[in-house]
């Protein structure tokens, strides 16, 4: 996956890749798709585009 953005978006294995952009936004199905692969649910926790799912980090 290609990011566009500037700045570029943060790697999917970064611990910031949920600060990504949003690219699909499910939101009303409880979902969104970041521009880095990473799918974001509501309940805070992200699916890795590599199948794991982890907990959303807590920013500051
Ligand atoms: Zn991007």
């Amino acid at each position: 996956m290609t990011c566009t953005h500037t700045p570029a978006c943060p790697d999917a294995t970064s611990h910031d890749c949920c600060s990504a952009h949003t690219v699909a936004d499910h939101s009303e199905q409880g979902w969104c798709q970041l521009c880095n692969g990473v799918i974001l649910f509501d309940d805070g926790s992200y699916l890795a585009p590599d199948g794991h799912v982890e907990r959303v980090p807590l920013s500051a």
